[in-house]
């Protein structure tokens, strides 16, 4: 998620806080905030740039030792002021900045409400503030306040609290978002990502999942939730910020590749009702009695989102049985769609302001169907002209080339194809069978992710061709297309994206020695049929490259270069196949030496028709 800044030292905390949260900027994030005590609790909020929240401190007086400071990139309400953090409680005597989600943030708030606290965001971060004030009136003790109060959330977190009445220390706690902290001359820099920190310090303590820190003048201490003292090292790392800001990786391309696992957590957290087999948003809530009517689902979308929304169709026909189209967004709002009463409109945008979606959505809507936006970018066009919405949570994607979103998209989907199936004919058991198959997701990508060296020499080896053929059937069908859009994309080569069963029926014809295959070969009703569409490119002299199962012995004699997926059911193998495909298509421009994140041509969110 997006960045934190916090500060305890003998100097002005003020211009550390906002230097760390510039050199946060590349992250992208639509918010920010900082808070200094001093004499007073000083905090200001914007809607907007870091630069803008400088002009609005401009003049005022934040002097302190002491502060804490937060771009937001929205998951819980909107982009405004109010979300913004640092947030505080009712008394505003503790204040935090929070990166993740809170899963559990409905419940805590709604119990703190009968308690009498008033809430003055949207945020599901607020209720951290409104916790430790709670807690602080059983203990009289910050630091025993923030510990309970971490003990009652769910989720992520990486936050930092800071109390007015105690200036002496700032208190820390992380679960699946990073914290680091910086180890000055008598003072300490935290922050969610080290090129806040570097060039002031080159010391840094890693927090781990479940630690409470405690930094206090010259001094730090960690524990666990048992009260037990953890010893930490102090690291010595060797980089400049600048090298810092993609971490290890030399392109965002290949950053938000590796972020997927992150992505998947983020798109299920809070979603998933396992002991019921089913799915649950809370921005479908205000139409359940409309789902429940819902006879036809009609997917608009453009590009990548696109290629999400045709391999959705396949779900949502399988699993819940209804009748799904996929629409090319730009085409669907020039045609005269027929819509029904009981259409669905379900709108992909990674940015939520691509101009034909949006074009689509509102066509849509004149025709009276209800309409669902599922975006990545909170507060957005599409977010508030769509009756209802899911977020992906994938964090910002600064790649032109889209990667993670498509990713968090399509487990978003597969999601929602659960949701309407357990509506529909789909049991308890098999809803829990795909939900645990869902919650393994990420560690599988993960094993995918490891293989990043065979895929780069696979890369290598074809990167001289030029033209690909990208095949699937089934549910890799929409795969190959997308795999062979990003190719195309970042690379500049010419590739094609078609079902196995259309190869006879033309494309076979481009087939020789100078015009590979990258065929989806793996386990399920489609790899008989796949095996066929390798033996006829292998007799036209082609040279196939193929995405198999772990343990397929048989497909190493039909295909030339082999990338192993691990076993899954085939519903979910495509998730796992097109992150070979990102891959492949990253190594590709990366030995031809293209301008990976930014391609010629192309603009990462198209807001033009
Ligand atoms: N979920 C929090 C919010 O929407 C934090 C978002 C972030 O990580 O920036 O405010």
């Amino acid at each position: 998620m997006c960045g934190i800044v916090g500060y305890i030292g003998k100097k002005d905390a003020l211009p550390i806080l906002l230097d760390g949260l510039r050199r946060l900027e590349y992250r992208g994030y639509d918010s920010a905030g900082v808070l200094v005590l001093g004499k007073s609790a000083n905090l200001a909020k914007v809607a907007g740039r870091v630069d803008d929240l400088e002009k609005e401190i401009a003049k005022k007086d934040f002097s302190g030792n002491i502060g804490i400071a937060h771009t937001r990139w929205a998951t819980h309400g909107k982009p405004n002021k109010a979300n913004a953090h640092p947030h505080t409680g009712c008394n505003k005597n503790f204040y935090i900045v929070h990166n993740g989600i809170i899963e559990n943030y409905k419940e805590l708030k709604q119990e703190l409400q009968k308690n009498g606290h008033k809430f003055s965001s949207q945020t599901d971060s607020e209720v951290f503030a409104h916790l430790i004030e709670e807690e602080f009136k059983r203990y009289h003790n910050f630091e025993a306040a923030f510990k309970n109060a971490i003990a009652r959330v769910r989720g992520a977190y990486g936050v930092l609290a800071v109390c007015k009445d105690d200036k002496e220390k700032i208190l820390i706690a992380r679960k699946s978002s990073p914290i680091v902290i910086g180890v000055g001359k008598d003072e300490y820099i935290i922050a969610s990502d080290i090129s806040a920190i570097l060039g002031r310090t080159n010391n840094i303590i890693y927090i781990s999942d479940d630690e409470i820190a405690v930094c206090e003048n010259n001094e730090i201490r960690i524990s666990n939730f048992k009260n037990e003292a953890i010893g930490k090292k102090v690291h010595k790392v060797d980089l400049s910020y600048k090298q810092a800001e993609k971490g290890n990786f030399d392109t965002f391309m290949k950053k938000e590749i590796f972020e997927a696992p992150e992505v998947i957590k983020n798109a299920i957290r809070g979603r998933i009702v396992q002991e019921e087999g089913t799915v649950k948003f809370g921005g479908l809530d205000d139409a359940q009695e409309k789902l429940k009517e819902t006879k036809r689902i009609i997917i608009v979308a453009c590009g990548t989102s696109y290629y999400a929304g045709l391999l959705a169709k396949y779900w949502f026909e399988e699993l819940a049985c209804m009748h799904t189209d996929v629409e090319l967004a730009s085409e669907f709002k020039t045609r005269n769609v027929v819509l029904g009463k009981n259409d669905l409109v379900v709108a992909i945008s990674q940015s939520g302001e691509t101009a034909d979606t949006l074009g689509a959505v509102l066509e849509a809507k004149r025709k009276g169907a209800l309409t669902l936006g599922i975006v990545n970018v909170v507060g957005s066009s599409i977010a508030r002209e769509t009756d209802i919405g899911i977020y992906n949570r994938a964090g910002p994607e600064i790649s032109v080339a889209s990667t993670k979103a498509f990713i968090s998209q399509a487990t978003v989907l597969l999601l929602l194809a659960i949701f309407f199936a357990r509506k529909n004919t789909m049991g308890q058991d098999k809803g829990r069978e795909i939900i645990s198959e869902i919650e393994n997701l990420y560690a599988k990508v993960g094993q995918v992710l490891g293989q990043q060296k065979q895929i780069e020499n696979i890369a290598k080896k074809y990167s001289k061709y030029k033209s690909f053929m990208y095949l699937g059937r089934k549910y890799n069908f929409p795969i190959a297309s997308e795999g062979a859009l990003k190719l195309k994309e970042i690379s500049y080569i010419h590739a094609e994206g078609y079902a196995g069963g259309e190869l006879k029926h033309g494309p076979l014809a481009l087939i020789d020695k100078n015009f590979p295959s990258f065929c989806v070969a793996t386990k399920g009703s489609a790899y008989d049929k796949m095996l066929s569409n390798i033996e006829e490119i292998k007799a036209r002299n082609g040279k196939v490259i193929a995405i198999a199962t772990q343990g397929d012995k048989k497909i190493v004699k039909f295909a030339d270069d082999v990338v192993y997926i691990p076993k899954s059911s085939e519903i979910i193998s495509p998730i796992l196949s097109v992150v070979v495909f990102q891959l492949f298509a990253y190594f590709v421009a990366k030995y031809l030496k293209k301008d990976i994140d930014k391609p010629r041509n192309l603009a990462k969110s198209v807001t033009v028709e």
